[in-house]
């Protein structure tokens, strides 16, 4: 049984049919990148797997139990969105934190995990410092803090590096890459840039207008594409 497993999941908004009947199954410490055009409803199965979208048709299983009806607080699940959304008047170690506050972790217990993060993360040096006063490679950082000092058991990204300058999303990616080489995490990771796709996934799921067109390694759907529009995406030569 698969750790993920999205199976057969629709959307509507309305009458629009946004997803199509999508199926994915994801293994423990996968690294699963979906790509596809905007506004082909990457964004929208994130959001259902967060919990934060309902679910039109179809079934979300999670380590063995169906989520559809779970809240979203009760799922267990981390995202990191592009805008960051940190919390303006308290400081990096506050943000950090915030959650575990949440969750009525004690103070110590908190301070611990929100040094460990940022050892991680390398904002040991920033933690008294508010969002204002940091750049966008950092308050990034601090942004992917608050979604790990909770040990989730999955982490959503949704383009969390595309706000960043060129060189800064280079790094960053290379940070992301060796996180999950550590932490051995289950992410589900949405981009629409190829090359991010290419060098973070271990599977690439390729999206077009809510359907999925090919599921498979980088290697795989790079060098064997099952149709036109997965070549020309991912700019292989076929
Ligand atoms: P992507 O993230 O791949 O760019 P989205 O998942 O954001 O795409 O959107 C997929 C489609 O669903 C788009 O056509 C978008 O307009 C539509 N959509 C997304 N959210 C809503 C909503 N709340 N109500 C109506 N349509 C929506
Ligand atoms: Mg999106």
């Amino acid at each position: 049984m698969s750790f993920l497993h999205i199976n057969n999941v629709h959307k509507r908004f309305g009458e629009t049919h946004v997803l199509k009947g999508i199926d994915i199954a994801i293994e423990q410490g996968d690294f699963l990148v979906l790509v596809g055009p905007s506004g082909c409803g990457k964004s929208t199965l994130l959001n259902m797997i967060a919990g934060l979208d309902s679910i039109s048709e179809g079934e979300l299983r999670l380590d063995g139990r169906c989520i559809n009806d779970v809240h979203p607080s009760r799922r267990d699940i981390a995202m990191v969105f592009q805008s960051y959304a940190l919390y303006p008047s308290m400081t990096v170690a506050g943000n950090i934190g915030f959650g575990l506050e949440m969750r009525k972790v004690p103070r110590k217990q908190r301070r611990e995990a929100v040094d460990r993060v940022a050892k991680l993360l390398q904002i040991e040096n920033l933690l008294d410092r508010k969002p204002g006063q940091l750049s966008g490679g950092q308050r990034q950082r601090v942004a992917m803090g608050r979604a790990l000092v909770r040990d989730p058991q999955l982490f959503l990204f949704d383009e969390p590096l595309s706000n960043l300058d060129a060189k800064l999303r280079v790094d960053m990616r290379t940070e992301i890459k060796q996180l999950h080489q550590r932490l051995g995490t289950t992410i589900v990771y949405v981009t629409h840039d190829q090359i991010e796709a290419m060098t973070l996934a271990s599977r690439i799921a390729v999206m077009r207008g809510g359907e999925l067109q090919q599921l498979g390694t980088p290697q795989a759907v790079y060098d064997d594409p099952n149709n036109l529009f997965v070549a020309g995406f991912m700019g292989s030569p076929s």
